[in-house]
């Protein structure tokens, strides 16, 4: 009945994707049913002073699926299509990849349905702060922690430290992190998600025997995560053929230019649209062209029945929190496809989070070579980790990546036992 509040196609997903695990587990059904159920959601206004003078109101969430490692720990998306059920879902996730990346935390994610790019700065702004002022009695550095997500930024964090600070009456940096740096930042943050991506495709390569300067790549997403996961795959000698972001997409054969594809979005807010070193593309053609690496990076649900038996790639880098249908997985997989999952490859952004929350309780912080070695050290074990477990159980890298997550949740609530 419980599942009523959150249903919607993504929990549902992360639902069967969490039931597989159990069963191939082997999960004591008790621990297995509370796993299935978020422990707290929060569902708040959000009325917003507009520009013109009007009063908008929208609706914001922050689900919190458990806390029984530490605090929990997840994003805060802003995009038009966020509901309860779709951050109920990006909170389970979290919950696994924090556990598989071996972090003290349990899984949260935040959100509110609006569409960022059409507010002013002032705006969105009005929006953070007020978003922040509904949910501050349920988050702290010691109960639940926001970062960036989809639509949100450096800023927005610095909005909301500065919102939750105020009301404390004092500066508290490790209530959010992918903070600026001045406000108590780690360095290399914003690279994470991105490097972290690279470092797992490296990582198979020398595993499986590939060679990256043989390889070439299509990555759905330029923000944060796809344009240094696109810099990094450049810099292995990987040939990225083809990007697009919701402006557009291009295309060059031969490989694009990604220093110059990079100068033009830095002058186009972001945006590939207008690149004049490639040919246009219409964006739904982008996943379905031929190639080895493919790496959405992001909205969810991109690779669906609908498109998967048309999907021509060697490999899928899940850099978006899950890009991939549960039916879609199984077709790749039967279609001899290696499926890199979400949960192991964007978990370089998490990582560095908790170094930054780390730094923050410390007043101490690391040089840039420190956090980049300790994060490919942590996403080289994770990945090892997820390999051998699939060697051994003779399971896919995403059921390799989703046992060992979840049977540390679930160990952790079996030593914790239920309260009272
Ligand atoms: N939003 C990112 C994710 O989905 C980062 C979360 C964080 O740093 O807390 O993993």
């Amino acid at each position: 009945m419980f599942e009523r509040e959150y249903d919607s196609p993504m929990y549902r997903a992360a639902l069967a994707q969490l039931d597989e695990t159990a069963r191939r587990l082997n999960l004591a059904p008790d621990l297995h049913e509370r796993l299935r159920h978020p422990k707290r959601a929060f569902v708040v206004s959000v009325p917003t002073a507009m520009d013109d003078g009007t009063t908008k109101v929208f609706h914001g969430y922050r689900v919190q699926h458990n806390l029984t490692l530490g605090p929990c720990k997840g994003g805060l998306r802003y995009h038009e299509e966020v509901n309860l059920g779709e951050v109920a879902a990006l909170a389970m996730w979290m919950s696994w990849k924090c556990a598989l990346m071996g972090l003290p935390y349990g899984g949260a994610k935040g959100g509110v349905a609006v569409r960022p790019w059409e507010l002013s700065t002032i705006e969105l702004e009005n929006l953070t702060r007020r978003y922040t002022t509904e949910i501050a009695p349920f988050i702290g550095p010691d109960i639940d922690i926001p970062a960036p997500d989809m639509g949100t930024d450096e800023q927005t964090m610095a909005w909301m430290m500065d919102t939750y600070s105020m009301l404390q009456g004092y500066s508290v940096q490790g209530v959010v992190t992918s903070k600026p740096i001045l406000l108590g930042g780690s360095l290399f943050r914003r690279e994470a998600t991105g490097r972290g991506a690279a470092y797992i495709f490296e990582r198979a390569c020398k595993t499986w025997g590939w060679n990256p300067a043989e390889m070439t790549a299509v990555v759905q997403g330029f923000g944060n995560v796809g344009s240094v996961l696109t810099e990094s795959l450049d810099e292995l000698g990987t040939k990225v053929i083809a990007v697009g972001d919701r402006s557009g997409a291009v295309y060059k054969d031969g490989g694009l230019d990604i220093p110059g594809l990079l100068a033009h979005t830095r002058d186009n807010a972001g945006l590939v649209k207008g690149f004049p070193g490639g040919d246009a593309i219409p964006s739904e053609d982008l996943l379905l062209l031929p190639c080895d690496v493919l790496a959405p990076a992001a909205l969810g649900s991109v690779i669906t029945e609908k498109n998967v038996g048309r999907i021509q790639c060697k490999v899928v880098l899940e850099c978006a929190n899950g890009p991939t249908s549960p039916e879609a997985d199984a077709v790749l997989k039967e279609n001899g496809i290696v499926v890199l999952p979400d949960v192991l490859v964007n978990g370089g952004g998490v990582t560095v989070s908790y170094f930054e929350w780390v730094q923050d309780t410390e007043h101490f912080f690391w040089e840039v070579e420190e956090v980049d070695a300790r994060l490919r050290k942590i996403m080289t074990r994770a990945f090892d980790e997820c390999k051998n477990l699939a060697q051994e159980k003779g399971v896919s890298m995403r059921f390799a990546a989703l046992m060992l997550g979840v049977s540390r949740v679930a160990e952790a609530k079996r030593l914790r036992g239920l309260y009272p």
